[in-house]
């Protein structure tokens, strides 16, 4: 290395593929200069082009000034422009706000949302612990809500972890991959390469999308099904299994509870029967289900295809169902993937960023798990779960009683003007709420409607642990001194704890790590020390000795992590999608996303070097029949609307939608899909329904 160059090995901070990255720095000049592959465990050296290209922002002079680099508030009330403060005044004026709301209205009042994108878990464990000990509620969540909180809700009542069950790099063992609602080629490119592999060494692969996916391209079934009958063909796939026999009874008897139930309320849901509903024929069913029984080392993956429907829940644990059935658990090589998108959706998850839970997935309800953090956090903490973010518009918007509706809602690297569904409404409800802070790195959708904005360190900028999406705890590190005034989200959040009168300090992150590991036995032994001697730690790792080594895989011999260490077979009937497709609105739209961007492009929407490869706006793909039909062609700028909005983008005529439906990434800040989408939510996860809504497409 030349003098005045370093090299820091990091994780890359795009997909919660998890991918070591080695970065360049040039230490006169304070930037990062090159990216490249590092040796991970689930990425052996290699990146996709985000990992090489997404970090130009950090470093590029015209890039940088668009960085929020200095706390701003609007002095003059709603309306009034931002202006530069100092950190003193704008934590002050935050914590006499957030004090004024709880003094009239209660701490409920009060709404934390998290950040799984750069800030990381140690940044997650105070942002929980700000809005619990501080504030006093546990009205904290974060974006898992809109994405993944349907696998942790429907695998936690399956088999009692919400977690992958496998490992990324065992994908490439499989020998039956069923791959469901999951487009790895653009959410995890390096995930993608694993089934690409898997394909090469001989296995098969079963895919189930309505799009022609990369997936589908070399899958040996492809189920193109009508978009939101996941649940209908999974129950089709479980009575083909139990109809002809192909179930592992040994393990059902003795690792399952509930078949004969299951089995019972299966009964309306031959694929005969079910065919029409979904279409696709029969006999592909039958096939599929046949190819999934046929080995032990099937592995289901999944994604959000599955999750964002208001059945998500009942999906998932229909997955883990199949797994069930066919004895597809608790050895290596088989068990469910729900592969996580965002870069540390897991860890912000891990650390407890949810009203349910605390750190480790300990329950708010639980009064030994209370009685554990009250001591430990020198407070009385609420006993009730807190809020979901996706009822925040109603609370702010419809609730009547003062008391119970959300006054300020503090906000730490999410834009929900960009990425919840009905932005119409989302709009309104932040218009509304009396009191909004935004931490993040730049200006985003979010902001204009906050009263207080504070700049926090990015990615490159600061020390962090991310948790990759098959629990594997790494190191993140700092390359570069941060830009402007920036602090690290941990620092701002402990600052206004401590001018609120609940002092927070801490020195580094390894400080707030070992405090959560303390208080976590899932965690305990995931020590700094140790991911620095491994290069990472999978969860559950229990001994901070190096005997323990972290755990590749779950439910070790079908010992399921529920109460009685069986796993549950639980039915749930298929229930159309909310908005079915008419005269008025004849086309479903489906949000999906873009292989060079990622989440609402906070990040690489300012990275010259990603934009250059696609910027907005972005484009609605659709069949070239339905294209035909209204006189439009790829390049033409159209109008969509839906019942809840309109939105002007670009058609793209292709064979990959299926005739009827049509796709948008929802990453665009022009052309955003999530103009039209519907805030209809699963009624156990609340997450929304994304995934379908109709719409009508007019040529301009
Ligand atoms: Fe980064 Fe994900 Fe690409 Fe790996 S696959 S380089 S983690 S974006």
């Amino acid at each position: 290395m030349e003098q005045g160059y370093k090299t820091v090995r990091t994780v890359c901070p795009y997909c919660g593929a998890g991918c070591h990255i080695a970065l360049t720095v040039d230490t006169v000049h304070n930037r990062i200069v090159k990216a490249t592959g590092a040796n991970g465990r689930t990425n052996e050296g290699r990146l996709c082009l985000k990992g090489y290209y997404g970090w130009d922002y950090l470093t590029d002079p015209q890039l940088l000034t668009k960085r929020l680099r200095y706390p701003m508030i609007r002095k003059g009330g709603k309306g009034s422009p931002l202006e530069r403060v100092s950190w003193e005044e704008a934590i002050q004026y935050t914590a006499e706000r957030l004090q004024a709301i709880i003094k009239e209205y209660g701490p409920d009042a009060v709404m934390g949302a998290g950040s799984a994108r750069g800030p990381g878990n140690e940044a997650g464990y105070i942002t929980q612990k700000f809005m619990r000990a501080c504030i006093g509620t546990n009205n904290v969540d974060h974006c898992a809500r809109i994405c993944h909180a349907a696998s942790v809700t429907g695998l936690r009542a399956s088999i009692g972890e919400g977690a992958m069950s496998v490992s990324v790099p065992e994908i490439e063992d499989a020998e039956v991959i069923f791959n469901i609602g999951y487009n790895a080629a653009t959410s995890h490119p390096i995930v993608a390469r694993r089934v690409v592999k898997a394909k090469a060494k001989g296995a098969k692969i079963i895919c189930v999308d309505p799009q022609i996916t990369e997936t589908a391209r070399i899958a040996d079934i492809h189920l193109q099904i009508k978009g939101g009958t996941n649940l209908a063909l999974l129950n089709a796939m479980a009575y083909t299994m139990i109809e002809e026999g192909l179930v592992d009874e040994a393990f059902v008897k003795a690792h399952t509870e509930g078949f004969e139930d299951y089995a019972n309320a299966l009964g309306g849901y031959a694929p005969e029967a079910m065919a029409s509903i979904i279409g696709v024929p029969a006999e592909m069913i039958r096939r599929a289900a046949r190819l999934f029984a046929s080995s032990k080392h099937t592995v289901t993956l999944w994604g959000m295809g599955i999750t964002q429907f208001a059945q998500g829940v009942d999906s998932v644990i229909a997955c883990s169902n199949l797994s069930l059935l066919t004895g597809n658990y608790g050895h290596r090589v088989t068990g469910v993937g729900p592969v996580r998108g965002q870069n540390n959706v897991q860890g912000t998850c891990d650390m407890g960023v949810l009203p349910d839970v605390y750190p480790g997935y300990q329950r708010v309800d639980d009064p030994k798990a209370r009685a554990k953090f009250e001591k430990a956090w020198g407070v009385t903490l609420p006993a009730t779960p807190g809020l979901p973010l996706t009822l925040v518009p109603e609370k702010i918007l419809r609730e009547t009683d003062p008391k119970k509706q959300i006054h300020a809602y503090y906000i730490v690297g999410e834009d929900p003007a960009q990425s919840d569904p009905d932005l119409t409404e989302i709009r309104e409800a932040l218009s509304a709420c009396d009191f909004v802070v935004i931490q993040d790195i730049f200006m985003n959708k979010t902001a204009e409607f906050a009263d207080v904005v504070l700049p926090a360190t990015a990615w490159g900028e600061h020390d962090a642990v991310y948790s990759s999406c098959d629990r594997g705890f790494q190191r993140v590190r700092k390359a570069i001194e941060p830009v402007g005034e920036a602090w690290p989200d941990w620092k701002i959040q402990c600052a206004v704890a401590t001018a609120m009168g609940y002092p927070m300090s801490y020195t580094s992150t390894q400080e707030i790590w070992d405090e959560m590991r303390s208080l976590s036995p899932k965690f305990y032994g995931a020590t700094y020390e140790k991911m620095e001697a491994l290069g990472g730690v999978q969860w559950p790792c229990v001994d901070p000795s190096m005997e323990d080594r972290g755990t590749e895989y779950l439910h070790e011999g079908g010992t399921f992590a529920t109460e009685n260490g069986k796993g549950r077979l639980l039915f749930a009937p298929y229930k159309p999608v909310h908005e079915e497709v008419d005269s008025e609105y004849p086309l479903s739209l489906c949000t999906v996303r873009e292989v060079g961007h990622y989440s609402v492009r906070t990040m690489t929407g300012n990275c010259r070097m990603l934009s250059k490869l696609e910027d907005e706006p972005g484009w609605i793909a659709m069949n070239p029949a339905d294209c035909k039909r209204l006189g439009i062609t790829t390049g033409d700028l159209v109008y969509v609307h839906s019942r809840r909005g309109k939105t002007i983008t670009r058609c793209l005529a292709t064979e990959r939608a299926k005739e009827g439906a049509t796709y948008m990434t929802y990453q665009w800040w022009v052309g955003a899909c999530n103009e039209l989408t519907i805030g209809m939510l699963d009624p156990k996860s609340r997450t929304p329904e994304y995934k379908y809504c109709a719409v009508r497409v007019e040529a301009i």
